[in-house]
């Protein structure tokens, strides 16, 4: 039996519902251009809800706040909905992910904007003016005629698909950062915690990064130990529950999220290493004497994969040398923090500087109408390493969505909407929702610098 076909035709189709779909189908529909949004999984969210990774992270530039408007109005949903706590430390953002999936899919459709789940794209190919995406969903294969389509899968599969040339991974070796399988725990006791001497933020949440190097060296030389890595990376309290942690501390290298073998070899050393885990934090950590495993994400981690190659590639001299070119349409403070793509050891450079991301990184050589948006863009393996955090991806896929709602209106190309113009467009929405708008506090250049 052949499946049935259902077709639809939209102005622009976003492909992956994760920060960067979410923050494009948002701009997108503010815009007055009409979306949908297309994910595999059934709900939004991305990284932060399928792999459980409940921490929006680091995007505060000295004392100014880079996130972009979208980023700000769901935080602010987040807040009102009592599934949120700040912590100035780590300077992150932590949520609830079930209250993520609702907010996130609330945010869309009370904006008019259309849903598409459990639908993984399976081919892209160009019709007269429009993209043709075809989707494998349950029951059927969904075709979606679009003018605009937003990249934001992660892994470059629409770009892929559609003939974009695509970096995997380093440059040089194609080799990538590893994967993790994000562990949520239960029956951990803060008070215990606290008595041993640690910080506990309102008096009721945990969240600490790079820890216990001496304990996983103990844990190691007994046998016990046998993930890559010298120390657990960060870990954090569930706002409605601070029994609940999750913590980022398994590594899985070697392997590529747009391999399907891979990933699955990937999942099952990813529960392997979680139960690991538990073990050494039931072990080793006061406070953590009774925690059991109370859950893996949906799927595996995934930090890097493929990248478009795009109009200009954003290289780790932009990030190091804090380059704002004219074209930028966000500005990004995060370190470049690179998971070592085999072994143990993480790249982690902090200097301070704020950087700004050009719209060209978002837009693939000679592809019309196709802009990539999050950890897709064209990027090298160790800038990528920087601008990777949801709230950036956020607001590199609300450039994307603002982009096409301009050229929506005007009945233009991606390609010719300039950069200076999709910021502009950001900073209004900056000022109707009354917020201090970041790009004022900054000195933009005149050009991107020129790449062989
Ligand atoms: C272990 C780990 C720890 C991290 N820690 C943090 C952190 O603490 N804070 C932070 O801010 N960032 C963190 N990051 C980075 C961050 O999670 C990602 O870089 C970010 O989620 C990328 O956003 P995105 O929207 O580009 O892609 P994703 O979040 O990967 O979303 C892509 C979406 O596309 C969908 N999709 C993919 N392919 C298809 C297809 N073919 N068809 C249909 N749908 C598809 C996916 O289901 C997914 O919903 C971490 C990442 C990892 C892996």
């Amino acid at each position: 039996m052949n499946l049935s076909v259902l077709e639809l035709e939209i102005p622009c189709l976003v492909v992956g519902g994760g920060p960067a779909g979410f923050g494009a189908a948002s701009a997108a529909l503010r815009g007055g251009c009409e979306t949908i949004v297309a994910d595999r999984h059934g709900f939004l969210g991305g990284m932060g809800t399928a792999a459980g990774l409940s921490c929006y992270l680091n995007h505060l530039g000295v004392d100014v706040d880079l996130s972009s408007p979208v980023y700000r109005s769901f935080r602010q949903q987040l807040i009102d909905m009592k599934s949120h706590y700040y912590d100035a430390h780590t300077q992150a953002d932590y949520y609830e992910p079930e209250v993520c999936k609702l907010g996130m899919e609330q945010a869309i459709l009370k904006a008019g904007g259309k849903l598409l789940y459990h639908s993984i794209l399976s081919n892209v190919y160009r019709e007269k003016d429009l993209w043709v995406a075809e989707f494998l969903s349950k029951g059927s294969r969904v075709r979606i005629r679009c003018r605009y389509l937003i990249d934001a899968t992660g892994d470059a599969d629409p770009s892929a698909m559609a003939g974009a040339g695509l970096f995997h991974g380093n440059q040089s070796s194609g080799a990538t950062q590893p994967m993790t399988m994000v562990v949520q725990m239960g029956g951990f006791d803060p008070q215990a915690w606290a008595a041993s001497g640690r910080r506990l933020i309102e008096g009721r949440y945990v969240a600490e990064g790079d820890q216990y190097a001496a304990q996983v060296s103990l844990a190691r030389s007994a046998g016990e130990w046998s993930i890559p890595r010298e120390n657990v990376a960060l870990f954090w309290s569930m706002p409605h529950d601070p029994s609940r942690i999750t913590v980022n501390g398994t590594r899985i290298s070697g392997l590529s999220s747009c391999n399907a073998m891979e990933t699955t070899r990937a999942e099952v050393e990813g529960r392997r290493q979680a139960q690991e885990l538990v073990a050494f934090f039931r072990k080793y950590i006061p406070g953590f004497e009774n925690v059991y495993l109370y859950q893996t994400g949906p799927q595996v981690g995934v930090r890097e994969s493929r990248r478009i190659v795009g109009r200009y590639t954003l290289t780790e001299d932009d990030v190091r040398s804090a380059r704002i070119p004219e074209s930028s349409v966000m500005l990004c403070a995060y370190p470049i923090d690179v998971h070592s793509t085999e072994g143990t050891g993480t790249q982690y450079e902090d200097n301070g500087s704020i950087y700004g991301i050009p719209w060209e990184c978002q837009l693939p050589v000679d592809l019309e109408n196709v802009a990539a948006a999050g950890r897709c863009i064209s990027a090298t393996h160790e800038a990528a390493g920087s601008f990777r955090v949801m709230p950036t991806c956020m607001g590199l896929g609300e450039a994307a969505g603002t982009a096409a709602a301009l050229a929506w209106k005007n009945k233009d190309t991606l390609q010719s909407i300039a950069g200076a113009d999709i910021r502009h467009e950001m900073d209004r929405a900056h000022a109707a929702a009354g917020n201090l708008i970041p790009s004022t506090q900054f000195s933009f250049g005149s050009h991107i610098p020129a790449q062989i």
